[in-house]
């Protein structure tokens, strides 16, 4: 049984006409860097709920989430509406498994990400677990177009407390923007392009996160098991945590 809690919304941060983040006050479970939970409105009476990962970081004040207005979706043209102090439903507990907890030991860190799904990765990033147990931190972003780079300065903050443990790189794949890469995170891989750029080769030692297009993921996952790498499981622990981010 899913229960609910009335939050409201501070703010909804338009990054392009169809990119956003939404802040929102409610008073939710603990819960862990990387989960996700489900947001709700009440339409016709019947509440309608989408699930979307917290790029917040569990001790921040407000919840926050990054979200896509799909035009002839049912939530999301509603949550681009919405305006501060408006109400909205938040699941009380968040749930899932794309958590540092679940990732094994390791030197380095891959952090993959394709459109919102940054966002899982800012949450983790701003807590301190992942700087004690790893020697560097790549965060990879890959997007169709620049502007949807977003969290600039967020992740120019991070750099700055980390300068020698935290690596970005970005790729905007259509069109050409100087200082990212210009290709998907898969071929970024096999090509060993990113490898070079950060000079950390990827073995037994490196640990990945996924998270963003299935399509990204499934791809990602044969590159690296063209590596040598396996997926990590609960009962057979790997080096590569994925999340079903969508269908
Ligand atoms: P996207 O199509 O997922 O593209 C984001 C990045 O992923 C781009 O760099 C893209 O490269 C790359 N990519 C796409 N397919 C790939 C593959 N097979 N292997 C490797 N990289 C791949 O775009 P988005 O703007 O983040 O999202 C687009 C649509 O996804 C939305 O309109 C929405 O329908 C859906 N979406 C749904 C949810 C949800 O929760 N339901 C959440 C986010 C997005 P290219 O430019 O080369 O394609």
């Amino acid at each position: 049984m899913e229960e609910w809690q009335q939050g409201e919304v501070i703010e909804n941060i338009k990054w392009t006409s169809n990119l956003s983040s939404l802040k929102i006050k409610a008073d939710i479970n603990p819960h862990k860097a990387g989960q996700f939970t489900k947001i709700g409105l009440r339409v016709n009476d019947e509440l309608i709920t989408r699930a979307y990962s917290y790029a917040s970081a569990p001790n921040e004040k407000l919840l926050e989430i990054i979200y896509i207005n799909i035009p002839n979706g049912v939530l999301s043209p509603k949550l681009h509406q919405m305006k501060k102090g408006d109400k909205i439903q938040v699941m009380k507990q968040a749930i899932g498994y794309f958590t540092l907890n679940e990732v094994p030991n390791g030197k380095n860190l891959w952090m993959l990400a394709t459109g919102t799904a940054l966002g899982v990765f800012l949450a983790i990033l701003k807590t301190p677990h992942p700087w004690k147990r790893f020697k560097k931190i790549i965060l990879i972003h890959s997007v169709r177009y620049s502007e949807e780079l977003i969290y600039q300065d967020l992740i120019a903050e991070i750099k700055k407390l980390y300068p020698d443990q935290f690596i970005y790189l970005s790729s905007v794949t259509r069109t050409k923007v100087k200082g990212s890469f210009n290709f998907r995170i898969p071929e970024g891989l096999l090509s060993k392009k990113f490898q070079k750029s950060t000079q950390i080769e990827i073995n037994e030692d490196s640990q990945f996160m996924i998270c963003g297009n299935p399509e990204m993921i499934k791809e990602t996952t044969e590159v690296l098991k063209s590596f040598g790498l396996n997926k990590n499981r609960r009962s057979k622990p790997g080096n590569i945590t994925v999340e079903r981010y969508w269908v």
